[in-house]
């Protein structure tokens, strides 16, 4: 066998992906510590997750409610100190689902969906972390709010909704450098007097750690192609 890459396994890939973490973060004199990462586990099931459970991993990331509710209760029954977070659009009737299963919300990103999980919160008594997201390349067809608007909305979470607003989450566009929006995310989050940053994903994360990331976002890296 001369070819690793062929046999390793997800906790293989978990551990690369934490060294480069922390070469990333060493690189720009930044501390590994401060930097989250989430192993992204959205189409894979509740055994293929376990074994990056069982390395050690505890914070974990689904893009879709139900697809959370169908694995997630039983994986929080065997590893009871999972942090989970919803990266993927909420909708506002999957509100009480989201808070009543999620510890962090990446993707608050109209008053609708902020109103109805500040309701969730308050009537199930639930301490979240939220971010907002912001649609950096203004794409028609993605999330998030526009960039000259997520100052306004993140003082109307914070003040009139009372929500507990971290920082700020995006997704670059497919075909530009995500470092340009990196840098424009990071700027926004300081103007908000925001300290999180969501930003990076398997391809990128690196790039996203230079540029400030606090909180990286990497499926396949770890898991494998979808
Ligand atoms: C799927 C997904 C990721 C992880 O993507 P990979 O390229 O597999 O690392 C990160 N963020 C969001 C919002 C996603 O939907």
């Amino acid at each position: 066998m001369t070819d690793d890459t062929y046999h390793d396994t997800a906790p293989d890939r978990l551990k690369r992906v934490r060294h480069e973490i922390v070469a990333a973060a060493e690189a720009v004199k930044r501390s590994p510590a401060d930097i989250e990462l989430i192993a992204v586990s959205k189409t894979f099931d509740a055994d293929a997750v376990r074994p990056v459970l069982a390395a050690g991993q505890r914070v974990f990331g689904e893009n879709r409610v139900q697809e959370a509710e169908r694995k997630w209760p039983e994986l929080k029954r065997e590893f009871a100190d999972v942090e989970l977070h919803l990266i993927g659009p909420l909708q506002s009737n999957k509100a009480k689902d989201a808070v009543a299963l999620f510890d962090v919300i990446h993707t608050i990103d109209r008053e609708k969906i902020a109103r109805a999980v500040a309701e969730e919160i308050s009537r199930q008594g639930r301490a979240l972390k939220l971010f907002v997201q912001v649609n950096t390349g203004e794409e028609p067809q993605k999330a998030g709010v526009p960039p000259s608007e997520a100052k306004a909305f993140v003082d109307f979470c914070r003040s009139d909704l009372k929500l507990p607003i971290v920082g700020l989450m995006c997704i670059p566009p497919v075909d530009e450098e995500p470092a340009v929006h990196f840098a424009f995310l990071a700027k926004l989050a300081k103007e908000g007097g925001l300290k999180s940053l969501s930003m990076g994903m398997s391809s990128d994360f690196e790039t996203a750690i230079a540029f400030g990331a606090t909180h990286v976002r990497v499926g396949s890296a770890i898991f494998g192609g979808r």
